[in-house]
């Protein structure tokens, strides 16, 4: 396969599928062959424009948020079950645009996209408010009701996941939605587009534009009929949305980046310890904000680790997306290699050393890096401080439990961590010390739509999944009536 035509392909505005207002179309690239697959049309602020005013008509005259949580959460039910159902068209759109293994897009990014939809249909069955119990002579209630219109700006790595993880409650909730996905990676989105559609949500309810983030994503940003800002992605362009966010009030959620320290203990135990070390550094080749790139290994273990890592990891198979048994693909576009070859050679320069990899895979053009150790490394090298974002794990000894908590929490980030200890004691300690929203023990990446996750720091604010999630999409309102 040569080409892929995404059918349509262009902006989708108010149920309708339309070009860009100036015809701008921009290229989609397979990052597994480094080649041009399709192109998508390019919104400018004229199309953001068109896709704000058909949400704010759509918030308006409510179509959505004037059915009940009960009919919102069947409609999204029913996106779960068409997800479901058409696993393998999805799953094969997000391999080929960000170079995902085919196994991991049908097992990760499919089927939680089809948990997100259906565990916020549930809350949206029990959206209520409360009553409150005052000493005035009055009745007292809380409603709980949507924003409005939702600007959601999601990053290139997870492109159906982080789309879900706004849209799914952001809906539930009865808000109205323009989405702008990276320009990158923007196929699953238009793909949504037309499932949600197809599902039974109204016109206007949804809409997607596909262009650049200074564009199409600065005209969102800026636009005054947004209601709400959630976005994901970078900690330097969150800082700037935020920013643009605090200028106009609005309310906003950030998910940023992250570089999470994984902490091993000497009473790990570690064959199993090293499986979760493998998949938190190479999952999705490296390009997780939750993915676990800082090693810090109690002295007695750690070159009886380092060892194993060498072992191990070069036989991690890195190839074709497509082949099921391929666990790492390329990385989703050529400045991201880059930007991860720059990074081991910082490291080289400052004299660490490559356990294994270090190096590009020539392999049919794709934006290949194999899966890399480096040990021997000043805890403020670049590498260890800043978020690399590819398959790079850095290795560093700890002598006591305080230093490696101190370690893990050095750098400006805080969105994970983990920790792989035998000491139930421990376990609960040294969570409670570390500075993440989320903590996993004795394994990585354990994710679930009731588990709320997201950062603290220069990782950001808010929490995507849970209740928590949900309830950042709407407003309490309070009403009291008098009983006099
Ligand atoms: P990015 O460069 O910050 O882009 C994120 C989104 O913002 C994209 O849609 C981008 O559009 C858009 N954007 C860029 N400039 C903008 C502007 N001036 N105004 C409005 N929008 C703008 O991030 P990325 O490289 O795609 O993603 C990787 C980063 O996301 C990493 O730092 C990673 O840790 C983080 N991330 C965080 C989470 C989390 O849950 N905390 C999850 C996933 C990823 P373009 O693509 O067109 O530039």
């Amino acid at each position: 396969m040569t080409t892929f035509e995404i059918d349509p392909g262009r902006l989708f505005i108010g149920g309708q599928w339309r070009e860009a207002a100036d015809g701008a179309r921009t290229e989609v690239v397979d990052p597994s062959r480094g080649v041009v697959v399709t192109t998508v049309a390019e919104a400018g602020a004229a199309d953001v424009d068109a896709a704000v005013r058909a949400a704010r008509e759509a918030a308006d005259a409510g179509s959505w948020s004037g059915l009940s949580g009960r009919e919102r959460g069947r409609i999204l039910l029913r996106v779960a079950e068409l997800i479901r159902a058409e696993a393998d068209e999805i799953a094969r759109l997000e391999s080929l645009d960000v170079g995902k293994p085919i196994t991991l897009a049908h097992a990760v990014d499919v089927t939680n996209a089809a948990n997100d939809y259906e565990y916020f249909a549930s809350l949206a069955f029990s959206l209520d408010g409360a009553h409150r119990d005052t000493p005035m002579n009055a009745h007292a209630y809380t409603k709980r009701g949507p924003i409005g219109v939702v600007a959601a700006i999601t990053p290139f790595n997870f492109p159906l996941i982080l789309a879900g993880s706004k849209l799914a409650p952001a809906l539930a909730a009865g808000n109205t939605v323009v989405h702008k996905p990276a320009d990158e990676t923007p196929l699953s989105a238009l793909y949504m587009a037309g499932l949600l559609q197809r599902a039974g949500v109204p016109d206007g309810v949804v809409n997607v534009v596909t262009g650049s983030g200074p564009v199409a994503g600065e005209a969102l940003l800026r636009h005054p009929g947004v209601d709400k800002i959630a976005f994901t992605g970078s900690t330097a362009i969150g800082r700037h949305a935020a920013s643009v966010a605090g200028e106009n009030l609005k309310p906003v959620t950030m998910e940023l980046g992250g570089n999470a320290a994984h902490l091993v203990f000497e009473d790990a135990d570690l064959e199993k310890a090293v499986g979760a070390i493998i998949k938190g550094f190479v999952f999705n080749t490296g390009q997780f904000c939750m993915g676990g790139p800082r090693l810090l290994v109690a002295r007695p273990v750690y070159s009886t680790l380092l060892n194993i890592l060498a072992d191990a990891v070069p036989g991690v198979p890195v190839g074709d997306p497509r082949q099921v048994e391929t666990v790492v693909g390329p990385m989703a576009g050529e400045k991201h290699l880059r930007k991860v070859e720059e990074y081991v050679d910082i490291a080289r320069k400052e004299g660490a050393r490559i356990v294994c990899g270090g190096e590009r895979l020539d392999l049919d053009g794709g934006y290949y890096y194999k899966p890399t150790v480096i040990a021997d490394l000043a805890n403020d090298s670049r590498v260890v401080q800043e978020e690399v974002f590819g398959p790079v794990l850095t290795v560093q000894p700890f002598d006591t439990e305080d230093e490696a908590v101190a370690l893990a929490n050095s750098t400006p980030y805080g969105l994970a961590a983990g920790v792989q200890t035998g000491n139930l004691a421990r376990a609960h300690r040294v969570a409670d010390r570390l500075q993440a929203g989320i903590v996993w023990v004795n394994d990585w990446a354990m994710l679930d739509p009731a588990v709320p996750f997201g950062g603290v720091k220069d990782s950001g604010f808010g929490r995507e999944y849970g209740p928590e999630a949900l309830h950042s999409y709407t407003q309490v309102k309070s009403v009291v009536v008098s009983l006099d």
